[in-house]
């Protein structure tokens, strides 16, 4: 910007200092929200193509604040992984999951298991395994109802020992889902390398597959290749009658998106899932 003159260069430059300042501002207003309880979370049904029954869900986050109101995931995680806050936020949300978790299998849902969202930012913590297993323990939650979503990115650093952390939890039962499978840059490589257990088809895929004969060849691709590593497959964003006929022709389990329903508080989770008769 310099060489525009003084001019744009000092605009350029308040510019960025609004954008700090209010990046101070969120980061501080985010310190708040973690010790005043402002975040919650809402539960998406992951539903079975074949029977339509909800086999478990996604925890995704929220945060009432008190000036700005609802505030979507994208407009602090990343933030929060930039400053380290996520460390912080990503306990909480795994207690949180875990807790509601084990609230809803007293009620009955024998079936139900929760996948959290992880960010590469926890996962290059050394004491990330630890933190599960205590969390388990202390929640009581048994692991095969745990699920991680992590993304491509994960094991772009510090690879040996994220795969290494991955695959003990792994090992104890907990699932491990690749998230926004096939937007990475080499998402083959990181199959070969990644101990999972479940892909999850982005939503970029899904959104034009009737329309589209690519998407529909990439979709149909990702999901011969995951029967043949005996892996489960998620479609997300399925948000009509014709994605979920096309995807479930295509041998795809597990289904979630708006046709079934969008994200929504605990309590309107539970009575979800009371209506739809799913114990
Ligand atoms: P994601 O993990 O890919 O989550 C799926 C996003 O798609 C969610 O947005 C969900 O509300 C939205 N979605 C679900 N079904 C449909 C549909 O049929 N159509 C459309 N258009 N959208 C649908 P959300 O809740 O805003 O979350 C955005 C992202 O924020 C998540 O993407 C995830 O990357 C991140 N995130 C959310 N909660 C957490 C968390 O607890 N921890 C971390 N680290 N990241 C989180
Ligand atoms: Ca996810
Ligand atoms: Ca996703
Ligand atoms: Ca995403």
């Amino acid at each position: 910007a310099k060489q525009h003159g003084r001019n744009t260069y000092q605009w350029f430059a308040s510019d960025l200092n609004v954008e700090a300042s209010e990046r101070v501002e969120l980061r501080n207003d985010l310190q708040r929200a973690l010790e005043q309880g402002q975040l919650e979370l809402f539960y998406q049904p992951i539903v079975e193509s074949r029977t339509g029954k909800i086999r478990g869900s996604e925890a995704l986050i929220r945060w009432h604040h008190p000036r700005r109101g609802l505030v979507a995931p994208i407009q602090f995680i990343p933030l929060a992984e930039d400053t380290g806050q996520i460390i912080e936020l990503g306990q909480w949300v795994l207690q949180q999951a875990c807790r509601d978790a084990i609230r809803l299998l007293g009620m009955g849902y024998r079936d139900y298991r929760v996948s959290v969202n992880v960010s590469p930012v926890q996962l290059r913590q050394e004491g990330f395994v630890d933190l599960v297993t205590d969390t388990l323990r202390q929640t009581g939650l048994a692991p095969e109802r745990l699920e991680l979503e992590i993304v491509e990115s994960s094991v772009l650093y510090d690879t040996d020992q994220v795969v290494d952390r991955l695959g003990r939890l792994r090992d104890l039962g907990v699932g491990i889902a690749i998230d926004d499978f096939g937007t990475g840059f080499s998402s083959l490589s990181y199959l070969k390398i990644m101990p999972v257990t479940k892909i999850k088809i982005d939503r970029a895929f899904v959104k034009d597959v009737i329309s589209n004969r690519r998407d529909a060849a990439i979709t149909q691709g990702i999901l011969s290749m995951a029967h043949h590593l005996s892996l489960e497959v998620v479609a997300e964003g399925v948000e009509t009658q014709a994605h979920a006929a096309f995807l479930r022709k295509n041998n795809c389990q597990l289904l979630q998106g708006y046709l079934f329903a969008r994200p929504m508080p605990f309590k309107a989770f539970a009575e979800f899932l009371a209506t739809r008769g799913n114990a």
